[in-house]
C-alpha cells in the first residue's frame, strides 16, 4: 500500500448479486456505489452511481454470466469515473463474509489458508459462504497484489458466553457438526451499538444496549459494555424475530410434522421456513410500507395485515423482555435497518406498554424522519430509545482499512 492509498472497495457477493461501494477512508466519503443483479440470467442488470461526481445512476441490462464478468463490468464502470481498480489510491478490497464460524473473531487478511478455512465453513452456511468465496476469488484474480480482507457477519457475536451460544442438545452431536448459535448481522450490531453509545455521549464500555436490526432479515442483540452477550439468530439466520420471509423462532417439531404428516421434502420445508414464512407467509407482503397501507385501508384484508403486524410486534416485545433480563440494566434500545429506521408505527408498537421496563416512545420525536442517529424516547426516560441508521459498508471499509494501514 502506498502512502496515498486510502480507498477501500467493499464487496458484498450474494448467490446471484454483487453489491459494492467505493469509499475514501481519508474522509469517509462515498465515491461510488452499485449493484449487479440476476447474475447468470439473461436479464442481468448493473446499476452504478458515481457519487463522487454527483452524476446520475447508470443502468445497463443484458446477460452477465458469472461473478467474474460482473466484477469486470463494475471495474469498467469505476474506471469510466477515473476510479478504476488499477488506481494506486486503492488500498484494499473488503469482503462481507457471512459465516466465520468460531475461528474468525476479527477481520482477517485473506490468503490461501484463510480461503481454505472459509471454504471449510460451507456446510454450516451453504446459502451464503459459496457466494462470498466466489467474490473473493474473483477479486483476487483481478488484483492479486492488493490486500483483500474478510469481515465476518458472525465475528461480533463470538463474545457470547457458552451458555448463550449452545443449544441444549447432545454435546457430542453438536460438536461433531459444529451446531451452535453463531448469530449474524454482526457488522451492523457492532456499528449500531457503538453509534448508540456515542449518541448518549458515552464510551461503548459504559453502556448496555439492545439493538433491533429490522430489515428484510431481522435480528436482535444484547450488547453489554460493547460486547455481544446474546443474539437472536442461531446456527443460521432463520432463528429469532419474525422476518420478511423467514419464520424466526418455531418449535422444531413443526419440521417433523411437515415431513411426516404433510409429506413435504427437506427442501420444501427449508423453502417454506426461509422464503415463504414471516410477514410474506402471514399476509402475502414482506414490505412494511405495504402492510401499513393495507392496515390503514381496513376491511378483511387490513385485518389479515394487522394480524401479521401484531405477530411481528409480539415477537419483538418478547426479545426486548428477554434481553432486559439478560442485561440486567438496559441503557438504550436502538432501532436500525429498513424497518427500524423508517417504520415509526413498528417502533411505537414494539415499545408500547413497556413503561415498567423504563421504555417509552415520544410520538412527536418518533415521527421525525432523518438519516441521523436520534432519540425517540421522552426527555428523562430511564432507557434511551433511539433510531440509529446502520452502515455496514462503512463499518466493513473502516475495519478493512484499520487492518491494512496498521
Ligand atoms: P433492509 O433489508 O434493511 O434493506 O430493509 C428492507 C425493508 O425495510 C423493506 O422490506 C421494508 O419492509 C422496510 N422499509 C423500507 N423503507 C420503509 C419505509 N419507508 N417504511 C416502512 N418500511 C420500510
Amino acid at each position: 500500500m502506498t502512502a496515498t492509498a486510502t480507498r477501500v472497495l467493499v464487496l458484498n457477493s450474494g448467490s446471484s448479486s454483487l453489491k459494492y461501494q467505493l469509499l475514501d477512508m481519508h474522509d469517509g466519503a462515498r465515491l461510488a456505489a452499485g449493484l449487479v443483479e440476476r447474475i447468470g440470467e439473461e436479464t442481468s442488470r448493473l446499476a452504478h452511481t458515481p457519487l463522487a461526481t454527483g452524476g446520475d445512476t447508470r443502468e445497463t441490462e443484458g446477460p452477465i454470466a458469472d461473478h467474474t464478468t460482473a466484477l469486470k463490468a463494475v471495474a469498467a464502470e469505476l474506471a469510466a469515473d477515473g476510479l478504476g481498480l488499477d488506481s494506486p489510491q486503492l488500498a484494499a478490497i473488503g469482503h462481507r463474509v457471512v459465516h466465520g464460524g468460531l475461528k474468525f473473531t476479527e477481520p482477517t487478511v485473506i490468503d490461501d489458508a484463510v480461503l481454505t478455512e472459509i471454504e471449510r465453513l460451507v456446510p454450516v452456511a451453504p446459502l451464503h459462504n459459496p457466494a462470498n468465496i466466489t467474490g473473493i476469488r474473483t477479486a483476487r484474480a483481478l488484483r492479486p497484489d492488493l490486500p483483500q480482507v474478510a469481515v465476518f457477519d458472525t465475528a461480533f457475536h463470538t463474545t457470547m458466553p457458552e451458555y448463550a451460544a449452545r443449544y441444549a442438545i447432545d454435546v457430542a452431536t453438536a460438536d461433531a457438526h459444529r451446531i451452535r448459535r453463531y448469530g449474524f448481522h454482526g457488522t451492523s450490531h457492532a456499528y449500531v451499538s457503538r453509534k448508540t453509545a456515542a449518541l448518549l455521549g458515552k464510551d461503548p464500555s459504559e453502556v448496555n444496549v439492545i439493538v433491533l436490526h429490522l430489515g428484510n432479515g431481522a435480528s436482535a442483540s444484547a450488547v453489554a459494555g460493547g460486547r455481544c452477550v446474546d443474539t437472536s439468530m442461531g446456527l443460521t439466520p432463520l432463528e429469532g424475530l419474525v422476518m420478511g420471509t423467514r419464520s424466526g423462532d418455531i418449535d422444531p417439531a413443526v419440521t417433523f410434522h411437515l415431513k411426516r404428516v404433510a409429506g413435504m421434502s427437506e427442501d420444501e420445508v427449508d423453502e417454506l421456513l426461509n422464503k415463504k414464512s414471516g410477514l410474506i407467509g402471514l399476509c402475502g407482503d414482506n414490505d412494511m410500507r405495504e402492510i401499513r397501507r393495507r392496515i390503514d385501508a381496513g376491511g378483511e384484508d387490513g385485518a389479515r395485515a394487522q394480524l401479521a403486524f401484531d405477530i411481528y410486534i409480539h415477537r419483538l416485545k418478547k426479545y426486548l423482555g428477554a434481553y432486559t433480563a439478560v442485561l440486567g440494566r438496559v441503557d438504550a434500545v436502538a432501532f436500525t435497518a429498513g424497518v427500524g429506521e423508517n417504520a415509526a408505527p413498528v417502533r411505537a408498537a414494539a415499545i408500547a406498554g413497556l413503561e415498567q421496563m423504563g421504555m417509552a416512545v415520544d410520538a412527536d420525536r418518533n415521527a421525525v424522519r432523518s438519516d441521523e442517529p436520534r432519540l425517540i424516547s421522552p426527555e428523562g426516560s430511564r432507557v434511551a430509545v433511539a433510531v440509529v441508521p446502520t452502515d455496514e459498508e462503512l463499518e466493513i471499509a473502516q475495519q478493512t482499512y484499520a487492518l491494512v494501514s496498521a
